[in-house]
């Protein structure tokens, strides 16, 4: 298995690396199914048969029922590549084996679809290109100027909160305080195409090669310095992959909307007066702590809320719980992502807070379907919601 593309691995020479330490016992799929099948480690042990030139291939079949099903129950968490003692590139094993598992016509009817959906339409949903500004409709916007205008600042909302009712706040808020502080933006609109982050998340990076080169040259054409968005996924596309991809042409600068937030309060052009009553606080996203290493810019948000009342999550920043939903797993196992997401209830919980703000509309998603199953008093919502909130924006 030599590498023949920059974002690929050996992956023999990766598994055969690992030292059994156990460290990586914290994985979230392993203390659910208990299985050392289910462990990073063993994942690398199947690797090194499935790969092994002598393996005959009854046996191989085997094993590679078992492979692609422990690297389909994994959430792509990267807390196994994290605390990893000889740092193996853990997730670029576990993209490249999803790959191989679709080379061989495996994958399950739900991911193909999905898969299909995003090649052909551009979005996660299959639906048109025309439908993703009915989020402004909906929230009583009006955005045809902003739509494609030049501006060195863009807004990249993403299919979830373009397309879908249920984050429909998180553009809306986005769209509010950047207008607030007179920032000159422009929005993509139907040129605006995923971010390929469910296609990098299966392995598909010449797929998704395609999208990460259309969403450059929009920005290109506008003029665009900058790119600001409220989503993890996007987030981690924009700052982890299209460099990996496009290499210096790639020459963008990625913001979360908590970076430009503090930015925008420094410079006096927002500020957040409101005084809540509630205690809050903060679920860290894999995508956005681990992947990226954003810790701080959320926090530092929150914290200039006057007289806020903010406790941090028992397992917070690097040591955050997975929700459950990453990784693809809800196309899955969607009782395996109830089970992760049991523990990060139990920690928000703990922590007594009355609203629980993030920054992943897959975290939200999981934590506000198994706070309703739960019957738990606790609002779930997106940071840009609250930082809307908080400045009083109607
Ligand atoms: S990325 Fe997360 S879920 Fe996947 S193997 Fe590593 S620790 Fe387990
Ligand atoms: S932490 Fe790394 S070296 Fe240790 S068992 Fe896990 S994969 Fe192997």
């Amino acid at each position: 298995m030599s590498s023949s593309q920059g974002w690929q691995v050996d992956l023999l020479e990766v598994a055969q690396k690992c030292v059994y330490c156990g460290y990586c016992s914290l994985c979230p799929t392993f203390k659910e199914l208990k299985w050392e099948n289910y462990h990073p480690r063993g994942i690398l042990d199947q690797i090194k048969l499935y790969y092994s030139e002598r393996i005959k291939d009854n046996l191989k079949n085997d094993v590679s029922k078992s492979l692609f099903d422990a690297i389909f129950a994994c959430t792509m968490c990267k807390a196994c590549e994290n605390i990893c003692i000889v740092d193996l590139p853990l997730l670029k094993v576990w993209e490249q084996v999803r790959q191989e598992s679709f080379k061989r016509g495996r994958w399950n009817s739900k991911l193909l679809s999905l898969y299909n959906k995003v090649k052909s339409s551009h979005n996660i949903y299959g639906l048109p290109a025309e439908e993703r500004v009915t989020w402004a409709a909906l929230s009583n916007m009006v955005m045809t100027r902003r739509i494609q205008r030049k501006a060195p600042l863009a807004y990249f909302i993403g299919c979830q909160a373009s397309y879908s009712g249920k984050m429909e706040g998180v553009a809306e808020s986005v769209v509010k305080i950047l207008r607030k502080s007179k920032e000159n933006f422009t929005i993509l609109g139907t040129e605006e195409w995923c971010c390929g982050s469910p296609i990098f998340l299966a392995g598909g990076y010449s797929v998704g090669k395609s999208f990460a080169k259309h969403n450059l040259e929009q920005f290109k054409k506008l003029g665009v310095k900058r790119v600001v968005t409220a989503c993890a996924g996007c987030y981690r596309a924009f700052k982890v992959v299209y460099p990996r991809i496009l290499g210096e042409k790639w020459d963008i600068e990625v913001l979360h909307i908590t970076e430009l937030v503090n930015e925008l309060l420094a410079e006096g052009k927002i500020q957040l007066k409101k005084k809540f009553k509630e205690k809050v606080t903060f679920k860290d996203p894999c995508e956005l702590v681990r992947h990226c290493g954003l810790i701080e810019a959320p926090r530092d948000v929150i914290k200039q809320i006057p007289g806020i009342r903010y406790e941090e999550l028992p397992s917070n920043r690097e040591d955050a719980l997975c929700c459950g939903g990453g990784g693809l797993l809800k196309l899955n196992d969607d009782n395996l992502v109830s089970q992760v997401n049991s523990r990060l209830i139990t920690d928000i919980q703990y922590s007594e807070a009355d609203i629980v703000l993030n920054g992943c509309p897959t975290c939200l998603d999981t934590i506000r379907s198994n706070l309703r199953k739960q019957n738990l008093n606790v609002e779930a919502i997106d940071i840009s919601e609250f930082i809307k909130r908080a400045m009083e924006l109607k």
